[in-house]
């Protein structure tokens, strides 16, 4: 056994090995990096010797397998952890795919930010210092109808940041209907604990009346909170307090209110038959004193929370520590702003790929599917069938849960394959591609798929032999 031990290599004569060489100047490695990993493997090939796992007839032998093991471990290294897919699940904003897609113009302004010095917290017309919460106030402002806004880091942080610093040791009245967990993670009643606010429960899981709130309503009472309750949908006999009402009871009593939207619609779905929302500013002019939503979800940016409401509760935010814990990056205010600003003044629909890819009809999607198939059966050798399939897709990210798309898409079948092996084939390829199975077959939905990635996905579909 010690003398196969005795067999590993030095250190130094393995980095001079030919492999390894090659793979340090064609990546531009440094030295101590790749001493480091080729470290471990002989340390891993010394132990599984010792323990009789392996065993080696020659120094070559050993060499060969540390060097092949070094050479995978680095290039597993250098891989992407973060990386770009397919997203052919058909959901829009899909959390665990990183929800919106930015529109081509903000990704262009994130680009341009982290490349040069920014105005940031610099203000040009004076030279002295600026604000970056100042940076967008005013598109928001103008997309909302509010008095005021401020950027923090995402909708969880301004749960907890309006929580902090209006009701940290009082008591904040919500509607047992609307205390949900949303996406596995956040649940109001957590981030309440969190932030120092005591959780006053109210009426029932199906209905509330506003007597419910009334009656909860004592000298430690802060704030009245309203929670969008996203992707949980009741139907049937329930019963939620009117916004103006709440207003008009909390004003009586001297509290805040403040509704978490979660989504936050800033532009009119129902217009295309697609739920029943309110806009944020059919919202904020109920009289709601401060709202807030996610960047990532209906308003296709990226992943911040927006607060937005009354001035002399903004600018309590503004002052308050939370706003330097929770603050934003310089990419993050690029992709807002230019965000902001396509919703105020450019042809939506067209540029931002949230708003498109919801908007996407099944005749536009079968249309692009019809063409992707005849596309695939130009090509000789192919081993998989296609077949239009018509589909119903979700919004996602707790947006809309009771809508379904109409949508279209491709179903995949193969003989050498079984469905699950196909999917795993599929989100293995470089990129990824996503799909799902529904009735034992692998689906792809094209309205997740935009017409420019169309062609690499016909590319991996002819690959798979
Ligand atoms: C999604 C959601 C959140 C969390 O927002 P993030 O931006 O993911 O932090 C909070 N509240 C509601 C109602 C939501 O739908």
């Amino acid at each position: 056994m010690s003398n196969v031990v005795r067999l590993i290599p030095p250190i130094h004569e393995l980095l001079q090995s030919k492999t390894l060489k090659h793979l340090v100047d064609e990546h531009n490695l440094n030295e101590p990096f790749v001493k480091r990993v080729i470290q471990q493997q002989t340390d891993q090939t010394r132990k599984d010797i010792l323990s009789k796992e392996l065993t080696f007839e020659s120094r070559e032998e050993v060499r060969d397998y540390i060097l092949s093991n070094t050479k995978d471990s680095i290039e597993s290294y250098m891989s992407n952890q973060i990386e770009p897919v397919i997203n052919a699940t058909g959901t829009v904003l899909h959390t665990n795919l990183g929800r919106a897609r930015l529109s081509e113009a903000a990704i262009q302004r994130v680009v341009e930010v982290a490349r040069h010095y920014s105005t940031l917290e610099y203000n040009k017309q004076t030279g002295d210092r600026g604000s970056r919460h100042d940076l967008v106030e005013q598109y928001i402002k103008d997309l909302t109808g509010a008095e005021a806004a401020i950027v923090v880091n995402n909708n969880a942080a301004s749960v907890y940041m309006v929580l902090s610093a209006f009701s940290k040791g009082g008591e904040v009245i919500v509607s047992r209907g609307e205390l949900v967990e949303i996406g596995g993670s956040f649940r109001v009643s957590s981030i309440m604990e969190e932030s120092g606010a005591t959780l006053k429960e109210v009426g029932t899981t199906n209905k509330t009346h506003l007597y419910d709130y009334e009656q909860a309503i004592n000298e430690h009472t802060s704030m009245m909170m309203k929670v969008h309750t996203s992707n949980f949908h009741m139907i049937g006999f329930t019963k939620q307090v009117e916004r103006t009402d709440l207003v008009k009871l909390a004003r009586e009593h001297d509290v805040l209110t403040y509704e978490d939207l979660g989504s936050g619609m800033v532009y009119d779905l129902t217009e295309h038959g697609i739920g029943q929302e309110p806009l944020v500013r059919d919202i904020i002019e109920s009289g709601i004193d401060l709202v807030s939503f996610s960047g990532d979800k209906l308003l296709g940016g990226p992943q911040v929370g927006v607060i937005a409401g009354k001035k002399e509760y903004i600018n309590q935010l503004k002052k308050h520590q939370l706003a330097r814990v929770l603050r934003v990056d310089k990419m993050t205010y690029a992709a807002l702003e230019e965000t902001l600003k396509q919703w105020i003044f450019i042809n939506q629909n067209k540029n931002i790929p949230t708003l498109r890819d919801i908007l996407l009809t099944r005749e536009e999607l079968k249309i692009r599917v019809k063409r992707f198939i005849e596309r695939y059966l130009t090509y000789d050798d192919t081993s998989l069938v296609l077949n239009e399939k018509i589909l119903s897709s979700k919004i996602g990210g707790g947006t809309l849960p009771e809508i379904n798309l109409d949508s279209y898409g491709v179903t995949i079948n193969s003989e050498q394959y079984t469905s699950k092996e196909l999917k795993d084939l599929l989100r293995k390829m470089n990129p990824p591609i996503i799909t799902r199975i529904e009735d034992e077959q692998v689906l792809m939905d094209f309205r997740t798929i935009s017409e420019n990635e169309e062609d690499i996905v016909l590319k991996k579909l002819v690959e798979i032999k």
